[in-house]
């Protein structure tokens, strides 16, 4: 055995308690330190390390040259993107995923691939899912988008009597997808596809939303005459909007269609009482798209994808080996998604969602909200700050007149307090400030307020 793997093994119990000592300290300073910060090192053309130092020097090395220029993401006021945060408990899971090294891929050798069905089985409940919904992990929405459209890709075959799994997607012809409002991760699942960026045909929405217009969608698959796929937005990055996607599939009366819903963050509204409506209807998707690593707090790499059609998943995603376990009927989830080996990504959520259950997942989405919306009222007072929609649940979409969204947002990323991220609203330069973290209190809330506050001034007494 190599000299320094020898020394970490005799010296491990010592070595995970000066990580676990680290990793404390990282958290205790997550509230104090820069949400953003500017000294980040140039990556050095250094040579690959041919001795190897040891884990403690390993763990040095890091500590002074990388870890300085990471960001607060894990903290309270970081408010760019969507990108939660991770529970203690997820933080655990995460930690014993690693230790345990357990291979998801089939029901073989453990009991991993139990525990990802059990926990596959809670979210269902949690977001309002049928219970013909059956799912399975994988490493963020844009994958579950990407699985979900490659069912759908499926089906729209399985109508026109060809496999898209064994003739290829030139047997499909043209593929439609329709949408309103289409997360961009929409559009790379369509060109890996095969079915191009350019079969989306974007529907109209609702005059001033973001979410579509139901009356026109229907008058699109009525002149399509042909099956489609329809995605609807249970959330939308800027504003936060939902299609109706009861009254969407009501249209399967009507139209032959494949209905995805990418309910990335927006799903979690099943959780509070109060907007649990703006998911009605969920429970009649096709497909659904869900983000872990968002709202739910677990760490980055875990989103799940749920379908009403196995069958035509494992047609897609079968691996067909013998030393694999070939598909039965209840396939192995090597069958289930583009991965071959598969990490135990359901341990984070199993242990955050045993540790605080419904309840402490629902009070967290509900204190978000809560901050969004004292944010926006906040916002709204100041002279030059104008909302460009209400807060319909954890994202603040605003403009400062004057200024452009970018000079706001290095203002504010210059404080270190908080960070947002600029977007175009409808191709209007627009910011936005979006909770998801679990620690994030009425307190924070004031700090990021006179962050932006200060910056706006600031760059008012600074600007032409
Ligand atoms: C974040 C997001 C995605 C992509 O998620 P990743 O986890 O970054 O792959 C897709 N759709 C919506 C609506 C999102 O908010």
């Amino acid at each position: 055995m190599d000299e320094h793997l020898a020394d970490d093994l005799a010296d491990l119990p010592a070595l995970l308690e000066a990580v676990r000592q680290y990793a404390e300290d990282v958290l205790a300073g997550v509230d104090s330190r820069p949400v953003v910060n500017g000294a980040r090192p140039e990556p050095a053309p250094v040579p690959v390390p041919e001795r190897g130092a040891g884990l403690r020097a390993a763990l040095d090395e890091f500590t002074l040259r990388w870890a300085p220029g990471f960001s607060g993401s894990a903290g309270p006021r970081y408010l760019g993107f969507v990108v939660g945060g991770t529970t203690p408990a997820a933080l655990a899971g995460d930690w014993l995923t690693s230790t345990f090294d357990q291979n998801v891929h089939s029901a073989r050798d453990s009991a991993a691939t139990a525990l990802e069905h059990e926990t596959v089985d809670w979210l269902r409940q949690l977001f309002g899912l049928h219970p013909d919904h059956v799912g399975a992990f994988v490493s963020g929405a844009t994958m579950s988008n990407l699985v979900g459209l490659a069912i759908a890709r499926e089906w729209l075959g399985e109508r026109l009597g060809v496999s898209v799994a064994h003739a290829g997607v030139g047997a499909l012809g043209a593929a439609t997808v329709l949408s309103g409002e289409p997360h961009s991760s929409v559009y790379k699942a369509l060109s890996v596809l095969g079915m191009g960026r350019d079969s989306m045909r974007l529907v109209p929405k609702l005059p001033g939303r973001e979410a579509v217009d139901v009356d026109r969608l229907a008058a699109a698959l009525d002149a399509l005459g042909r099956p489609a796929i329809v995605v609807a937005n249970a959330g939308t990055v800027n504003t936060v909007d939902f299609d109706d996607i009861a009254a969407i599939a009501a249209l399967k009366d009507r139209f032959d269609f494949w209905l995805h819903v990418d309910g990335a963050f927006g799903a979690f509204a099943a959780l509070s009482p109060e907007h649990a409506h703006l998911v009605n209807g969920i429970a009649d998707a096709d497909s659904v798209c869900v983000d872990l690593h968002k709202w739910l707090n677990v760490p980055y790499d875990s989103a799940v994808q749920f379908t009403r059609r196995r069958d035509l998943q494992v047609a897609v995603f079968e691996n067909a080996a013998v030393y694999l376990g070939l598909p039965t009927s209840v396939p192995d989830f090597v069958h289930l998604t583009p991965e071959t080996s598969r990490r135990l990504r359901a341990l984070p959520a199993w242990f955050t969602l045993t540790a605080y259950g419904r309840d402490g997942h629902r009070e967290i989405v509900e204190r978000d909200v809560a901050a969004a919306r004292r944010l926006g009222e906040l916002l709204a007072g100041l002279p030059n700050v104008r909302l460009l929609a209400p807060v319909r649940l954890n994202v603040v979409c605003f403009a400062v007149d004057g200024f452009t969204p970018d000079q706001v947002a290095d203002a504010v990323t210059a404080g270190g307090e908080t960070f947002l991220t600029p977007t175009l609203l409808d191709g209007m330069p627009a910011l936005r400030a979006a909770f998801s973290n679990w620690r994030t209190t009425s307190a924070d809330v004031d700090r990021v307020y006179r962050a932006i506050a200060n910056a706006v001034a600031g760059t008012c007494t600074g600007a032409p």
